[in-house]
């Protein structure tokens, strides 16, 4: 049973019954008794002691998971490049293994980012959340395979919502993240930006859904492999 909001990535249990969530797990989490979730070591959150271990707790949880992350790379946080691409690099083989799409979270290290997909080849898809970038990064990244995850920030900043126009609508996702924000704003604001009915936006979006995650209740749609 489709409902009418898929949210990507969100932090709390959804309390909308209209909107299929995935829920963010930190290694430590438990997973939830029914929501979907994803289970991923943040970039923000990796050290060199407890690599190992919140590594195989991804791997442990992954296996129950609609995906691997959030995961990535981030340049403006004090953890060391080489040991988030340490994480990452461990976090794509999981996905990669388990066969499950990536969420990524990416600042400034985009060019580090596909290159890191195109080194591993054919995998289902990897969704870079919270975008907030540039048109040409974007272009980049749709032209690389990625899929794209627009949130809290399409709300205030009118160069987002115009580059939303630009993206095919086969490759969008939309999310609250850990915001104080309601899905169902989003999807007003990408409706109007995207000049779309809410309903057609809503019926792309569960296609993306269906095509990118096993979804229970719809088992007989299988992961892309493009
Ligand atoms: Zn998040």
């Amino acid at each position: 049973m489709t409902k009418r909001y898929f949210n990507l990535h969100r932090h709390s249990p959804a309390k909308d019954l209209e909107e299929t969530a995935i829920i963010n797990l930190f290694p430590a989490d438990s997973p939830p008794q029914k929501d979907l979730y994803s289970v991923g070591l943040h970039p923000w959150h990796v050290y060199e002691d407890t690599l190992e271990r919140d590594l195989a707790l991804v791997e442990e949880k992954g296996a129950g998971a609609a995906a691997i992350g959030e995961c990535g790379l981030d340049r403006a946080c004090k953890v060391p490049f080489d040991l988030q691409m340490q994480a990452f690099r461990a976090q794509i083989g999981i996905a990669k293994k388990l066969s499950k799409p990536l969420l990524i979270h990416c600042v400034r290290a985009y060019p580090e980012l596909i290159t890191e997909k195109n080194r591993r080849g054919n995998m289902a898809p990897w969704i870079v959340h919270g975008y907030r970038g540039n048109a040409e990064t974007a272009s980049q990244l749709i032209n690389h395979g990625f899929y794209i995850s627009f949130g809290e920030a399409l709300l205030d900043d009118g160069k987002l919502c115009g580059l939303l126009r630009e993206i095919p609508c086969g490759r969008i996702f939309l999310e609250t993240d850990d915001k104080a924000i309601g899905i169902r704003e989003v999807y007003e604001k990408a409706a109007s930006a995207m000049n779309l009915s809410f309903d057609m936006l809503s019926t792309r979006i569960s296609e993306n859904a269906s095509r990118v995650f096993v979804i229970r209740g719809n088992s007989k749609e299988q992961p892309s492999r493009a």
